[in-house]
């Protein structure tokens, strides 16, 4: 029996979109059904807004480092309604470019809900059923919540770029990544931010060093981090809330956000139909070629809570069209991807943390802790740590560490020599590029420890 479609894509984000397009330029007959805005996350609620509200911070800071070269400037004053309207002017702009770019590839586009109604058909929320020879789900994650008093008063990050004013005071829940990054933007935007995190340090997975160096930094700005502190209950007081911590402390503020993770998107979306369940935390289980049980279903992105990032996502739906539409078998490297957290100050990383490393095999550690050269004029004392992880008996180089301003920039070129396999003696040998921070990535000569 002939398909409507050779594939159908559930979820129009970063690697729904990118499987789309790919698939359709290799003559593919090609479906996308989004029930929200096109881009997804990334581009709707996530990297893209946050990243603008991330520069929109940092002017505060470069205003205070001025002043030590010698600019004086009356206050700044931060405008939110100007700001946001701007952002979403651009993020509308940034929808139509991935429309257009559909339409360019010839997908046929669905604005409405789309769910599995079986191995190779898909129900429309309009009441119309599609059949496919395959299936790609890339419905991506939503934020979760955990259960207590009042948590219907909490925002997650989808709700940040559509305030409607900044609050005075904000309490950001969480220690990840997307804590450390609103607490930093708002601490940034001067609201007076409090940011509780469960555990004993934030940022569990990365490397201790840059942990702590980062919980640090962000104190040093003001931001209010208390570890080991627990929510209660949230209670409305006046026009704010009051919020009750486990142990009886309690505060007041104007805003809470709730920053504890994200969940797969697989609610409702009629897996079932077609035979597929799901795992511990919503995801779709698949091969290494993104396959699911079912042979005609794929599914990449965050809906299979591998790695959650847009790049990887795209990678999975670019292998995903190779595997199935170009007849080339190919599958992604997770082990080795390069991360960004876009706190105040920044974090770059690939690879093993010292932690991991030193678990594995007998290492040597190199670091390099710097005030950087604006620092000195700007009266910044706030340095820059830079950490190389080497595996004492190969050489390689196997993770790269770096806290301070550009990191996210830095390490995606280092991660191209971590990548290729580089050695510590590779990095030796390559001519630093001077004055600059990253020159310091091949100049540190001895190892800080063995272990
Ligand atoms: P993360 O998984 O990074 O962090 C979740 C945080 O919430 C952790 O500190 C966790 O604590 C805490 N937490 C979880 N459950 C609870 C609970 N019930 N009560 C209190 N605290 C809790 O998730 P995020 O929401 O920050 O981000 C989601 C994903 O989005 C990231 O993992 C990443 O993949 C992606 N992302 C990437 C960005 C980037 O690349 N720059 C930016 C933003 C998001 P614990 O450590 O104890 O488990």
């Amino acid at each position: 029996m002939p398909f409507d479609f050779d594939l159908f894509v559930i979820g129009g984000g970063s690697g729904g979109v990118r499987a789309a397009r790919l698939a359709a330029e290799a003559g593919a007959r090609v479906a996308l059904a989004e029930e929200d805005r096109m881009g997804g996350t990334c581009v709707i609620r996530g990297c893209v807004p946050k990243k603008m509200m991330v520069l929109a911070a940092g002017f505060t800071e470069a205003k205070q480092d001025a002043d030590g070269f010698g600019w004086h400037m009356p206050e700044l004053v931060f405008d939110w309604d100007q700001f946001r309207s701007r952002l979403h002017d651009e993020l509308d702009r940034l929808e139509g470019i991935y429309r257009a770019n559909l339409a360019k590839a010839g997908v046929t586009v669905h604005d409405t809900r789309a769910t599995l109604a079986g191995p190779h058909e898909v129900a429309l929320a309009s009441g119309e059923t599609v059949s496919a020879a395959h299936i790609l789900i890339a419905v991506g994650g939503r934020p979760f919540k955990p259960d207590l008093p009042g948590i219907e008063h909490a925002l997650t990050s989808d709700d940040m770029f559509h305030l409607a004013a900044l609050p005075k005071r904000a309490l950001v829940i969480g220690g990840g990544y997307i804590a450390c990054e609103f607490a930093s933007i708002l601490n940034g935007l001067g609201v007076e931010v409090l940011q509780y995190y469960r555990g004993a340090q934030i940022l569990r997975g990365f490397d201790d060093e840059i942990r702590g160096h980062l919980a640090e930094a962000m104190r040093d700005r003001g931001v209010g981090l208390h570890v080991g502190t627990e929510l209660e209950r949230i209670e409305r007081a006046g026009d704010g809330y009051r919020v009750i911590c486990t142990d009886g402390s309690r505060n007041a503020v104007d805003l809470v956000l709730y920053a504890t993770g994200r969940r797969p998107n697989t609610a409702g979306l009629g897996l079932e139909r077609a035979g597929i369940a799901t795992g511990r935390n919503g995801e779709i289980p698949v091969d290494r070629y993104s396959q699911t049980v079912v042979p005609s279903v794929f599914a990449v992105g965050d809906v299979t809570d591998r790695v959650n990032l847009t790049p990887v996502a795209i990678r999975e739906g670019a292998a995903f069209v190779a595997s199935v539409f170009h007849g080339e078998p190919t599958t992604v490297d997770h082990s080795l991807v390069a991360k960004a957290v876009f706190a105040r100050p920044e974090i770059g990383t690939i690879g093993l943390t010292e932690e991991e490393a030193r678990a594995a095999e007998p290492v040597e550690i190199y670091t390099a802790a710097f005030r950087p050269m604006q620092n000195i004029l700007a009266g910044r004392a706030e340095r820059v740590l830079m950490k190389l992880v080497v595996a004492r008996q190969t050489r390689r180089v196997l993770g790269v560490h770096i806290i301070g301003p550009g990191a996210a920039e830095m390490i995606q070129m280092a991660a191209v020599a971590v990548t290729m396999g580089a050695t510590k003696e590779d990095f030796d040998r390559t001519v630093a590029v001077h004055p600059t921070m990253a020159e310091e990535l091949v100049t540190m000569k001895r190892p800080a420890r063995t272990g």
